[in-house]
């Protein structure tokens, strides 16, 4: 029986990558469900290649459209959030891959868990938002979260058949983005265009404007303090520019594991899809001669300061992450249309942080809640100037 999988979030990176990899294991796998917000050109010419069962459109304006587009084919079309929801739980899903970006992949996550489905998870804004509760769901239903993000499918892969050692301590690398080294003065005008350049990987935006401001490194210590169950002190942030070491796992007895390869996140898409397996793959081969010097850094936290706020944001714990994660979605949003300029990233996310108030214990309705106030909230702060708009 092939394995069939719902891609939550197909038209974006991950997603089709992810499609990418289905079709070269087709006799293993089948694309059940797709999912897009708003891209319906492509979610309609992915369904007509891999005629899942389902589709669903998030934009609920654009449902005549995709469902005039593939009648006559044996595909339900859905539409809005509460279908997404939905979709994870269905009886044909053997798998969800969870590939929407930002906090929208809360909610089906938690249906996949609680409907015990496979859960391939690269959204890491659900285990920032409410790491605590997924991970209790899925220790409650017997999943096991595999992480689809480079940095923690590493470090997943690492402690595969150590089950007895815990480890010391881990070390996330970091690319250090586009802005690497440079001073303050020169990150003062950077645009938007420059900001999306990064050195090594080809990500939606969102995630790319967030590894320029090191808030991505930031969120990845909140998703591995969840998933590895680790405290902060025990997660080390390295800056590594080649991006071949993709995370490390350091034992009691000082001995450390690294998993390598090129910075291709096929790999680990496609070992979280068959975990615990491997299967084989045509993706280019890694050399080390190509590679004869791997260096390491320290991150610079006083220039960008994401990385300590998110930190700061663990240490809190409760629902500080979320906050931090809302006001930096809005953030994000704003700079990517040159509301704000990239230095005002951290200073607009640390003053929300500071303003809500802190809540130790929060349910998901609270969760849900403060995600919706430290929006409303940013959403002043980017309106009202104090001197942060351009
Ligand atoms: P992307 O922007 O390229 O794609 C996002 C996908 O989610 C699209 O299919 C889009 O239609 C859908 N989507 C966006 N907002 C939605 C909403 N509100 N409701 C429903 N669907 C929505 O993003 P991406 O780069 O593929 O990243 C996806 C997730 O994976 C992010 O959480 C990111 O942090 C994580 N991740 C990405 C990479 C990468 O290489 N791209 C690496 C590691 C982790
Ligand atoms: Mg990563």
């Amino acid at each position: 029986m092939r394995k069939r999988v719902a891609v939550l979030g197909s038209t974006g990176s991950i997603g089709c990558q992810a499609l990418e990899v289905i079709q070269c294991h087709s006799a293993d796998y089948k694309v059940e469900v797709l999912t897009a917000r708003k891209n319906k050109d492509l979610l309609i010419k992915q369904a007509l290649q891999f005629v899942p069962g389902h589709v669903v459109i998030s934009e609920e304006s654009l449902y005549t459209e995709v469902r005039d587009a593939l009648a006559g084919f044996p595909i339900s079309v859905h539409a809005g959030n509460q279908a997404l929801e939905e979709i994870a739980t269905l009886e044909s899903v053997n798998i969800v891959l969870v590939a929407m970006v930002g906090f929208a992949g809360l909610l089906p996550t938690i249906s996949a868990i609680k409907s015990e489905k496979a859960l391939a998870l690269a959204n890491k804004e659900t285990l920032v938002v409410a790491g605590e509760l997924i991970t209790k769901y899925a220790q409650q239903h017997g999943v096991t979260i595999v992480p689809v993000d480079s940095e923690h499918s590493a470090i997943f892969q690492c402690l595969t058949g150590e089950q007895q050692n815990l480890p010391e301590k881990i070390f996330l690398t970091a690319s250090g983005g586009p802005f690497r080294g440079k001073k303050r003065h020169e990150l003062e005008s950077v645009t938007r265009k420059e900001a999306l350049k990064h050195p090594n990987w080809s990500m939606g935006e969102k995630i790319t404007i967030d590894s320029a401001t090191l808030m991505n490194k930031g969120l990845e210590v909140i998703e591995a303090h969840w998933l590895f169950n680790l405290l902060p002190q025990q997660i080390e942030v390295i800056v590594h520019p080649q991006s071949v070491i993709h995370s490390m796992v350091q034992f009691k007895d000082g001995s450390i594991k690294a998993q390598m390869g090129l910075p291709d996140m096929r790999l680990p898409i496609q070992y979280a899809l068959t975990y615990p397996l491997r299967l084989e793959s045509s993706f280019p081969r890694f050399s080390f001669m190509d590679f004869p010097k791997l260096t390491f850094e320290k991150p610079d936290l006083s220039l960008f300061r994401n990385l300590e706020l998110a930190y700061n944001a663990l240490e809190k714990g409760g629902n500080m992450p979320c906050i931090m994660n809302a006001a930096n979605e809005m953030v994000v949003d704003a700079f990517l249309n040159d509301r704000v300029r990239f230095l005002d990233i951290p200073e607009i996310i640390e003053r929300v942080m500071e303003s809500l108030p802190l809540m130790k214990k929060p349910s998901l309705e609270d969760l849900l809640q403060s995600d919706s106030e430290a929006r409303a909230f940013t959403q002043r702060l980017l309106r009202g100037g104090d001197g942060l708009k351009i």
